[in-house]
């Protein structure tokens, strides 16, 4: 019996740009379109695939810095990998780009890696569950009362996902009273039997989250996103209990951060694309698992949804109508969310996506 398994042979990124249908906000950011940058590890017979959703600057990071650090590689030795990477990016500040581009090369090479053991992601990794739970989210503050209806109602009723998020604090918390009504309108078309969510993206100061907290209670609203800045962790602390519960951590793109900012959240909020890849996913996971929360995953819903099935303090990943579309557009094997839950097959290799270069060609920068 041999258990050789194929050396990494290249590493290869490209960025693509894809407009929204129309402006989109939330409480802090507007933005018309959306950057992902794809990476292709090739070893031996296979190829894997990861992506970010971050800047175009992460391809040269990718090529010239972290590719030279895993080529040659032996693929199943991603951890070794992964330190590597981290060892050569000390002087280039690990958060932020930086992060994304190791986490987009790491998702690669596990996805590489399954592919050669011709295993699913999720049954390399070890599965906690078979299904995850999903969570649809979008409701920009740009839409109109009847655009928002209209959203709800495809997610809630076509597609039968009986959790949704919508984006309150609009105009940095300057505008209470149309995000509440919004809440209102919210609870109203989606009626009683849906866990109804909200997001603030650091919008409010943290009096103003906390009465906020309150009235959102009040509609029945369970789940209370970046009620102020995450940089903020008293202040998130401050907003817990009066409602809500409270979650942040989409910005974490390190361990540590996520260790200091544990113990102010009921929920750790962990992008898969941004903190690193799995690799650091699962030291996250651990570090909440400590502390006695669940973690979530922030976006990259076709990714985030094979680490979902193998976490067990997992609640559920969030179906970001941004990325779903792109997704759905580039990648061939994107999971269905219809019914509130995903299953990561357990017949194709990997995590199962392939890319459409045809379709993403039009997109490339
Ligand atoms: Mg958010």
């Amino acid at each position: 019996m041999t258990c050789d398994v194929p050396a990494v042979g290249s590493i290869d990124a490209r960025a693509y740009r894809i407009p929204t249908p129309g402006p989109e906000a939330d409480a802090t950011l507007t933005w018309d379109s959306t950057t992902i940058v794809v990476v292709t590890v090739r070893a031996g017979p296979v190829d894997g695939l990861g992506w970010t959703y971050a800047d175009a600057t992460c391809v040269p990071l990718i090529r010239d810095v972290l590719a030279p650090q895993v080529l040659g590689a032996p693929v199943t030795d991603v951890p070794q990998s992964w330190e590597a990477m981290r060892g050569r990016v000390r002087n280039l500040g690990r958060p932020g780009l930086v992060s994304c581009a190791l986490a987009a090369v790491d998702l690669a090479l596990w996805d590489a890696a399954a592919r050669a053991l011709d295993l699913p992601l999720a049954r390399l990794w070890g599965r906690v569950r078979e299904h995850v739970d999903v969570y649809a989210s979008g409701g920009f503050t740009t839409q109109s009362s009847e655009e928002l209806a209209a959203q709800l109602h495809a997610w809630t009723r076509q597609r039968s996902i009986p959790r949704v998020k919508i984006k309150i604090g609009e105009s940095w918390g300057s505008m209470v009273e149309r995000d509440l009504d919004r809440v209102r309108l919210a609870r109203q078309s989606v009626g009683d039997g849906v866990e109804l969510y909200v997001d603030a993206n650091g919008g409010y100061p943290v009096g103003q989250a906390r009465r906020m907290a309150s009235a959102l209670a009040a509609w029945d609203v369970t789940w209370f996103e970046e009620p102020v800045s995450s940089d903020d962790l008293a202040g998130l602390g401050q907003v817990r209990g009066h409602g809500p519960d409270v979650a942040a951590g989409e910005y974490g793109y390190d361990l540590a951060y996520f260790a200091r900012m544990v113990p102010y959240v009921d929920c750790l909020q962990i992008d898969i694309t941004r903190c690193g890849g799995f690799t650091e996913w699962a030291r996250v996971a651990a570090v909440a698992a400590a502390a006695n929360r669940d973690v979530s995953a922030h976006c990259a819903p076709n990714l985030s949804a094979h680490a979902g099935a193998a976490t067990a303090n997992f609640r559920h990943v969030e179906w970001f109508a941004d990325h779903d579309r792109i997704e759905s557009l580039l990648f061939e094997g994107c999971l269905d969310p219809a019914g509130g839950t995903v299953a990561p097959s357990m017949t194709a290799p990997g995590h199962g996506l392939s890319l459409r270069p045809r379709v993403a060609a039009d997109y490339e920068l």
